[in-house]
């Protein structure tokens, strides 16, 4: 597609897991083929994850500025957002009025949310300490004594709610409040995803933090403080009633998508169906499962296809979807592996132990070990290599 004397052009939408994963792949694959530009608005990478302690009082969540990360990478950042693609003519446009001419593009744009209720605390990964803080005060000082976390039956992020009931139990128990914590879930088990001894390992901890687990059921909550079940059409009474948003696709007009939640499909390559040199990765595609270990596996191969088309030698190997969770209670973490299949995941391990290095609660290949040698740079007041020239 190229000659040695011009590198392809890669746009890349989006600048959180995925996207900067493929940065990270394409300067491995790319061999000097390949040109990025990075489309996205962000002046910072949040690693969200960790945002599940700040209302416990633990440490914030990690936050990178994003001239740091993209440091030495040869990218060039465009800080402004895709508005929509012309994948005829091989350009997009953005919000801001530019237009970028592409010869592949990879879309990692994350999922938008919604709330599914407006009779419960939908969380936003960015309120968390804000919205929860308040509620954890008044647990600790024993005015709310019931507390429901709901699970959203459509695509969501499936951890940190079971992180919230464990540490929202536990906070309870030191404080010695009378408090019944309760999780509903519409798995057929806990964290059924991670597989059966993940799975298990879930409902010893979630029984031993004395979080009453209520499986295989879907909510609806019509009024405050009131949720009903569903199939068993009982009513539960909670004072305080939290939920995760329900997440969707990213709905690019010139982009195709699929099913009734917008989401793109792809193969395993990374390529999005009927559409030629465009490829996504991440919350984005239509792969049922959301997490962030897996936005990196499909960002490796999206990044194989996007240097191959570039004329670099390699084979795309596609991705073999494997979940990685690390479930935190507050002062342990759980590390669970499994492959993805379907809504019970096989090959199940779990353990006190790390199951993969750099044991971070996000499993990316490469960007875990970036993030790291960033942090080590700040705690050393180290310089970033010089940045390469393109
Ligand atoms: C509280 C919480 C805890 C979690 N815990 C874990 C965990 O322990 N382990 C795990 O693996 N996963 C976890 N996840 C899930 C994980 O964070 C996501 O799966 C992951 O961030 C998805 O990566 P992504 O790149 O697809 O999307 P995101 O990380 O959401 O990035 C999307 C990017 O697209 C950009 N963007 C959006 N629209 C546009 C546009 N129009 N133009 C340009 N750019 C745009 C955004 O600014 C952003 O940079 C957690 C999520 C939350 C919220």
């Amino acid at each position: 597609m190229s000659s040695s004397f011009e590198p392809a052009r890669v746009v890349i939408a989006g600048a959180g897991v995925a996207a900067l994963e493929a940065v990270l792949a394409l300067r491995d694959y790319g061999q000097g083929r390949v040109r990025v530009s990075l489309l996205a608005p962000d002046d910072t990478f949040i690693y969200r994850p960790t945002s599940v302690g700040e209302p416990f009082g633990h440490a914030r969540a990690q936050s990178f500025p994003m001239e740091a990360v993209l440091d030495g990478l040869a990218v060039d950042h465009v800080t402004d957002r895709l508005k929509w693609v012309d994948s005829e003519a091989r350009q997009v446009h953005t919000e801001g009025g530019q237009q970028l001419d592409y010869d592949a593009l990879l879309l990692a744009l994350g999922a938008r949310r919604h709330a599914w209720t407006e009779h419960a605390l939908t969380l936003e990964p960015e309120l968390m300490d804000e919205q929860l803080h308040g509620i954890v005060q008044d647990l600790e000082g024993g005015w709310v004594r019931s507390l429901a976390f709901i699970a959203p039956t459509g695509a969501a992020w499936p951890l940190p709610l079971y992180e919230l009931a464990l540490m929202s139990a536990g906070r309870a128990y030191e404080s010695y409040a009378d408090a019944t914590v309760t999780l509903i879930t519409p798995e057929e088990s806990p964290l059924a995803v991670f597989g059966q001894a993940a799975s298990d390992a879930v409902s010893k901890l979630l029984a031993a933090h004395g979080v009453q687990t209520i499986t295989s059921t879907q909510c609806a909550v019509h009024k405050s403080g009131t949720i009903t079940l569903h199939p068993s059409g009982e009513e539960l009474q909670a004072q305080r009633i939290v939920t995760m948003p329900e997440l969707s696709g990213p709905a690019i007009p010139g982009i195709p998508h699929h099913g009734d939640h917008g989401f793109l499909r792809v193969d395993r390559y990374g390529r999005v169906t009927d559409l030629e040199r465009v490829y996504a990765a991440g919350d984005t595609v239509d792969f049922p499962i959301k997490q962030g270990g897996l936005a990196a596996q499909q960002a490796d191969a999206a990044a194989e296809s996007i240097a191959a088309l570039a004329g670099a030698e390699i084979k795309p190997k596609g991705v073999v979807p494997m979940l990685y969770g690390a479930l935190w209670d507050g002062e342990r973490t759980l590390y669970m592996r499994a492959r993805a299949t379907g809504t019970r995941g096989s090959s199940s391990r779990a353990g006190w132990t790390p199951l993969w290095e750099p044991a971070g609660k996000i499993n990316a290949r490469l960007l875990s070990a970036h993030l790291e040698t960033i942090r080590d740079r700040a705690l050393t007041g180290e310089a970033a290599p010089a940045r390469n020239p393109s």
